[in-house]
């Protein structure tokens, strides 16, 4: 079988399942289609429109926002590097002094050497070691590390792997614009929920996937299937989405493995209160309890930002389950809420309630089911490869699985999931030059 003539169907068009359609588009593939439940792509990358006058600013990210490194295994980085998308994030002191990014691009290296030695510290350690944890590890070998700095800047590079070494911002929406436009416009189908994928039951190793498109129900045939949903989606359905069930060891490590809440809340104010450059308010309650109470759900609220390009509005984050509840909350209620923790904290009666908000509901969202995937207590990285590994039929990779919760060492980031795309077209690829040569 030629490439053109093997079909292939991808569930989700978020940026892991637009990336493996690059790559096999870029290959040659011609008979790709891309099953979206919702009405847009993007899945949990999503730029919006808010508080917008007379300037072009106004994006916001209900979503992603930062590209985490800039190292060249970094596949987001490359990409919007490539294509001139990156706004460089520019770490300021609490004096207002710039930190030159030759600084930051040196302590990224240097950190991520240093993350990736605890990494194989954690995966490697033998029960003969002194009882050190992975955590007291990696600080121990941070303070180490920081001795590669000169003294003058050392306090500047704990600070830069503080803000999570994160040093480009807001290329999200350009991002999937550019793979989109890699693509043929009539593969992606938007609105086509997939209810089940049958993986046995077809004759001559083929996938039954079937759909629903408002209200109408559609069946397709596939050599092959790329499934990009969510962990959280796969913990609430996955024995309903898959028949037979997923092998057991796969079933587990979706169970085994966490998927957080967070969300942020977007609050306009037609004449901000607060001088531009301040960053950001956090909120240090003292004898804050980590038990979640309905109604101090605030406390949860951790920060405002301020909005690159966007300077009348303030972001502010939510997580755990207060951010679940938030959801239930009203707009009205919320705004109040959040103009009475701002005068409280700063110290300012007379900041007023915002003119509008906006707020972000992935827990609600019934494609993401939440925000993404964290290793839990009694989960390890080998549920992420687990996660990763395909279902075969007679050596054919049937159903394959990518996105960011499928990545073992980026899970949970937009490159995390790029990767993961590029990995599973990848192994298509790989099987069908190597079924060539036979
Ligand atoms: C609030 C928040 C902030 C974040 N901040 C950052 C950040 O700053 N930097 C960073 O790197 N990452 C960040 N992330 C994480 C990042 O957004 C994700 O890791 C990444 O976008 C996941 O991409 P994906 O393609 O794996 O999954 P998704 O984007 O979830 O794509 C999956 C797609 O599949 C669709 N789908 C699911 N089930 C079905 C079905 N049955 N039928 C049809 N379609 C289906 C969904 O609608 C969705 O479009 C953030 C996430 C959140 C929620």
């Amino acid at each position: 079988m030629s490439r053109n003539q093997v079909r292939i169907i991808i569930v989700g068009a978020g940026i892991a399942g637009l990336s493996a359609a690059q790559r096999l588009y870029k290959e040659g593939f011609q008979d790709v289609t891309i099953l979206e439940g919702s009405n847009r792509t993007g899945g949990r990358i999503c730029t919006t429109d808010f508080g917008r006058y007379d300037t072009s600013a106004g994006l916001v990210e209900l979503g992603a926002n930062w590209i985490h490194g800039t190292g060249e295994d970094n596949s987001v980085y490359c990409l919007a590097n490539d294509n001139n998308l990156l706004k460089p994030y520019v770490l300021l002191d609490r004096d207002g002094r710039r930190i030159p990014k030759s600084l930051t691009d040196k302590a990224w290296k240097i950190f991520q050497q240093l993350e990736n030695n605890a990494d194989r510290f954690y995966t490697g350690s033998s029960s003969t070691e002194e009882t050190i944890t992975s955590f007291d590890y990696l600080i121990k070998s941070m303070r180490s590390g920081l001795q590669k700095f000169p003294k003058s800047v050392r306090e500047d590079a704990w600070a830069i792997y503080r803000e999570g070494m994160s040093n480009c911002q807001a290329a999200s929406p350009g991002v999937v614009g550019t793979i989109l436009k890699d693509l043929p416009v009539h593969w992606i189908r938007l609105n086509h929920k997939v209810e089940t994928i049958r993986w046995q039951s077809h004759p001559g190793s083929k996938v039954t996937v079937h759909c629903s498109n408002n209200s109408k129900e559609r069946t397709f045939v596939a050599d092959h299937v790329i499934l990009t949903s969510s962990l959280g989606y796969l913990k609430k359905h996955h024995k309903r989405l898959f028949s037979p069930n997923l092998p057991q060891y796969k079933m587990s490590s979706i169970e085994k493995m966490g998927f957080g809440k967070v969300n942020k809340i977007l609050l306009h104010f037609k004449n901000p209160f607060w001088d531009k450059g301040t960053g950001s308010v956090k909120f240090a309650w003292s004898g804050h309890d980590f038990e979640f109470n309905p109604d101090t759900w605030y406390k949860s609220l951790f920060a405002f930002d301020e909005v690159l390009n966007n300077d009348s509005v303030l972001l502010g984050w939510i997580h755990g389950r207060a951010a679940e509840y938030v959801e239930t909350l009203s707009d009205d209620e919320v705004k109040q809420t959040c103009a009475w923790l701002l005068r409280k904290f700063l110290n300012r009666p007379s900041i007023p309630v915002p003119d509008s908000i906006l707020r972000s509901s992935w827990c609600s969202n019934q494609y993401s089911v939440g925000s993404y995937s964290y290793v839990a207590v009694g989960s390890t990285d080998r549920d992420l490869r687990n996660l990763s590994q395909p279902l075969y039929h007679d050596g054919k990779p049937l159903v394959l699985f990518s996105g960011e919760a499928t990545h073992p060492k980026y899970y949970s980031t937009t490159h995390g999931a790029r990767s993961s795309g590029l990995r599973e077209a990848e192994r298509l690829c790989n099987f069908y030059s190597a079924k060539s040569k036979l």
